[in-house]
């Protein structure tokens, strides 16, 4: 935390932080003096195609990719709005998500910068079979993944268990051996790019830990028949080689309410082991709108013991580290992205304050002005 700082940007870029002061002549000033500036928020795990709705899973069914283009236009404002610059997508459709991405990127539309997994991997009829890529065996996870980075991916997503929103798949269940997922994370390492595992039971966690994927995504730790059966020597390799967990904790009330609360109890021991914590919300699918991230940090710390700044860096530093983009964002240092929030309060103390969204500046360009999405 530093006090009285001028940010100076140029070309989109900070290029120094100094003693707040004389204003250089030529130099264009935004006063954020009476709030608190944060590097912009990460987003590690939504679906801009989704509808957030009661009916997530029927609508994306239902609906054709023009529309979930058009769902897409609208989540990005709303992420953008809430302070976040930039998402990890998890789960399109069609190619979709790398059109909003592009578009984004054009400043045609409003939204945060997007990496996008494109379609994820799974098995056939697994979870989420309906986004369109089905892989079966080694060389067919091979090929999937390269598909998708040649469509455009710059992230993978790879379904190592069953999950709750396909009807007919085992959350509880391994979907892929290790020798599958590791022909994803052989592609990831090459393109050098971010693999992420969807894995809630905990044959899948294991198995996705074994591969060496980036990251974890939900990693509720389910056990047969409902149970929840924690592996410690797995959470403590997880800790070692630095494998992150994405917890997606806003949507878990409503979908597992009678296990929460042991899953809340896996979340703090990981956390304690030093499993790097990502923060990720899976914005879009039911009852999970796109500014949920400040509800997801809250969180954090009401129930898993992270500091107010720690959950901030969860959603920050860690996460930009994580996705391999630590050079560029997640940090307030010279030589990275001008992507900026400034809220009211300070959230370092109180971490509610996170919501009071003013000012977002994305890539040195103020994209939020009063709280209102320009
Ligand atoms: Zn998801």
């Amino acid at each position: 935390m530093q006090r009285d700082r001028a940010l100076f940007v140029e070309d989109g870029q900070i290029v120094g932080i100094e003693a707040a002061g004389q204003v250089p002549a030529d130099a264009e000033l935004v006063d954020l003096s009476d709030l608190t500036v944060m590097p912009g928020l990460i987003d590690c795990h939504v679906h801009l195609v989704f509808s957030s709705s009661a009916y997530a899973l029927g609508d994306v069914l239902a609906e054709n990719d023009q529309q979930l283009l058009l769902r897409g236009v609208a989540a990005a404002r709303q992420a953008l709005g809430a302070g976040i610059t930039t998402v990890r997508d998890l789960g399109g459709r069609g190619g979709v998500t790398f059109r909003l991405r592009d578009a984004i990127a054009a400043e045609l539309i409003a939204g945060p910068r997007i990496l996008a997994a494109g379609s994820p991997i799974t098995i056939t009829g697994g979870h989420c079979h309906f986004l369109g890529v089905e892989a079966d065996g080694e060389p067919a996870v091979r090929a999937a993944a390269r598909l998708q980075l040649k469509s455009g991916a710059t992230c993978l997503k790879i379904m190592a268990t069953g999950g709750r929103m396909t009807p007919g798949t085992n959350p509880g269940m391994a979907q892929y051996s290790v020798a599958e997922l590791r022909a994803a994370v052989d592609e990831a390492h090459r393109a050098g790019v971010p693999l992420a595992a969807h894995a809630l039971g905990t044959p899948g966690i294991r198995n996705a830990t074994a591969a060496g994927v980036t990251t974890i995504e939900h990693c509720n730790w389910l056990g047969p028949n409902g149970t929840v059966d924690f592996d410690e020597s797995v959470a403590m390799q997880m800790a070692q080689q630095s494998t992150g967990v994405v917890p997606t904790l806003v949507p878990l009330k409503r979908s597992a309410p009678a296990l929460r609360e042991q899953i809340m109890d896996c979340m703090r021991r990981m956390a304690t082991l030093g499993v790097p914590i990502v923060a990720g919300t899976d914005a879009g699918v039911s009852l999970t709108p796109f500014d949920s991230l400040p509800g997801e940090l809250e969180i954090y710390v009401a129930d898993m013991g992270l500091s107010p700044l720690q959950a901030i860096q969860a959603a920050t530093g860690t996460a930009a580290r994580l996705l391999g983009l630590d050079g560029t964002l997640g940090t307030l240092a010279a030589g990275r992205a001008a992507d900026l929030v400034a809220v009211a309060g300070d959230p370092s103390v109180q971490i509610e304050d996170v919501r009071q969204v003013r000012t977002v500046i994305k890539g040195g360009r103020t994209v939020v002005d009063n709280g209102i999405v320009l």
